[in-house]
């Protein structure tokens, strides 16, 4: 591996083998748990992210990677699983100090990201191509291809799994990809990358440019050598980029924001539904893409119901990351800390009540972090600002339903499509509502539970094109249909 450009204490990103601190100007790393610097990033400045894609091409044209045989390929990319199982304390506390979630989520996501590798290295072994039935003399073929140098552009909440989720069914498909994390939590990937050398990943198939999104996540947008954008982050920023896209016809996937509806029937097991409630919005302290972020309670519990919220949510322990006994842990930025705050002075202003949290802890330990309280707002309807807008924080409206129309209408009405949750002991009711429904995901009788093996991806705009399951593989590939006289 070389080095070039090495800003001194900065830390330096990877176009093929070279690790270098590029020409833009570097940006600062803070841990949201108290405020302390975890030190300067590189940042790829336009001319840096044009070698960078250029890398890729040449690197992806080259047949080592993309006519590799697939059973070679996928033995890549469980070496890259072994080494991340490998450090996997090493990046979640990589990630901890990054994005300040709780110690216990770091590590279970870094075993998350291993397990996207070796999925998607099964996937590649496996991955049949078809046969159609023919309509007449000649043999009819549908063959996947690789798209060629393939941009992923990502969140700040869940590097570890998020960036793997992409990278490797990328990889997977044959693509070379550029990678861009979030200026929050720029590391990981950074060190995944690293880890994805040693495994034998030939360089230039993945390289990462650290940077700001208006400049060096623009800059891969606008890319014309970029054959697909696939982006995680908050809706305006997608329909940003599928504007920049349509313009050279590049191909698009996108995950983006939501404001799912998690709904409580009267039936329901009351104690499990409460703490999927709970588990729901305020796990990762709200931060999550799919949080169930409007409460719908059947009209004939709801007070009981958010009474008994109302109290779980107070005792709630907001605390450091780094300790076992925190539930709460801060949001991963102060800038992200005072825009969640905004929302909820904004709700207030709108005349909603504040039932619980509405503020930073008092603790004066945590008075250096990027802390707010697990907050339960009453009193407002779903056209209210608070109840369509994404928080991304731990912030949950409580709202009544009289019955399953009103409550399907209820949860329909949003631009977002990406989650909902549903909790009765009556099956076919659950199965219709799960149903009619408009998301990507629907659980029933549980919440935010992830696997890898099933598609993943919003309706409406929460998103289009899905990731994860076998489908996901399809997203970095090109189908191409192959005739053949007989
Ligand atoms: P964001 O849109 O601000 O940033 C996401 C990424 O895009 C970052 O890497 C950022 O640098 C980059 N970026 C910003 N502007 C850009 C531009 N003009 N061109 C190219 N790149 C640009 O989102 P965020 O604040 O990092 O993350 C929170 C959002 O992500 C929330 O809306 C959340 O719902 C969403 N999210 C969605 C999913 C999902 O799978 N649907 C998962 C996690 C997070």
């Amino acid at each position: 591996m070389s080095a070039s450009t090495q800003g001194a204490g900065v830390r330096p990103f990877l176009i093929g083998a070279t690790w270098t601190t590029g020409q833009g100007t570097p940006f600062e790393s803070i841990n949201p748990a108290n405020g302390a610097r975890n030190g300067l990033i590189g940042s790829a400045s336009r001319e840096d992210v044009d070698l960078a894609v250029r890398t890729a091409k040449a690197a992806q044209a080259r047949p080592e990677w993309r006519a590799m045989l697939p059973h070679r390929r996928a033995a890549i990319l469980h070496r890259i699983a072994d080494l991340i199982e490998a450090h996997a304390e090493e990046l979640a506390e990589r990630q901890m100090r990054e994005n300040g979630k709780l110690r216990a989520e770091c590590v279970a996501q870094a075993a998350g990201g291993a397990a996207a590798y070796r999925y998607f290295a099964s996937i590649c072994e496996t991955m049949p191509a078809e046969v159609a039935p023919s309509r007449g003399d000649h043999l009819s073929m549908v063959l996947y291809e690789p798209f060629g140098v393939v941009a992923a552009i990502t969140p700040w909440n869940s590097p570890l799994t998020l960036e793997s989720q992409k990278v490797a069914a990328a990889l997977a498909a044959g693509n070379a990809v550029v990678l861009k994390p979030s200026e929050f939590t720029p590391t990981i990937a950074l060190r995944v990358a690293e880890l994805a050398l040693e495994a034998g990943l030939p360089p230039g198939i993945l390289n990462v440019v650290t940077g700001l999104g208006a400049e060096t996540g623009s800059a891969l947008v606008a890319h014309p050598d970029v054959r697909l954008i696939s982006f995680t982050g908050g809706t305006a920023t997608g329909k940003a980029i599928a504007r920049e896209a349509a313009g050279r016809m590049a191909a698009v996937a996108l995950e983006l924001g939501g404001k799912s509806p998690h709904i409580v029937f009267a039936d329901a097991d009351l104690d499990k539904a409460l703490q999927g409630v709970l588990h729901g919005v305020f796990s990762s302290s709200g931060q999550s893409c799919i949080a169930g972020t409007r409460l719908f309670v059947e009209r004939g519990i709801h007070d009981a119901f958010v009474a008994r919220l109302v109290q779980a949510a107070k005792a709630l322990r907001v605390g450091p990351p780094d300790d076992a006994r925190s539930q709460v842990a801060p949001l991963s930025s102060f800038v992200h800390r005072d825009k969640v705050e905004a929302m909820v002075d904004m709700a207030r202003e709108d005349g909603a009540e504040v039932l619980a949290g509405g503020s930073r802890p008092a603790d004066p330990a945590l008075a250096d972090g990027a802390y707010y309280l697990p907050t339960l707002i009453g009193g407002v309807t779903n056209d209210a600002r608070i109840c369509q807008q994404e928080v991304f924080g731990p912030v949950l409206c409580v709202m009544p339903f009289d019955n399953e129309e009103d409550l399907v209408a209820q949860a329909n009405d949003s631009f977002f499509g990406l989650a909902a949750g549903v909790w009765t002991r009556d099956f076919p009711k659950a199965w219709r509502v799960a149903r009619a429904v408009e998301a990507g995901t629907v659980w029933i009788n549980t919440y935010k539970t992830l696997s890898v093996s099933v598609p993943f991806g919003g309706f409406k705009e929460s998103g289009s094109g899905r990731e994860k399951g076998f489908f996901g593989i399809r997203t970095y590939q090109e189908a191409k249909t192959v005739m053949v006289g007989l």
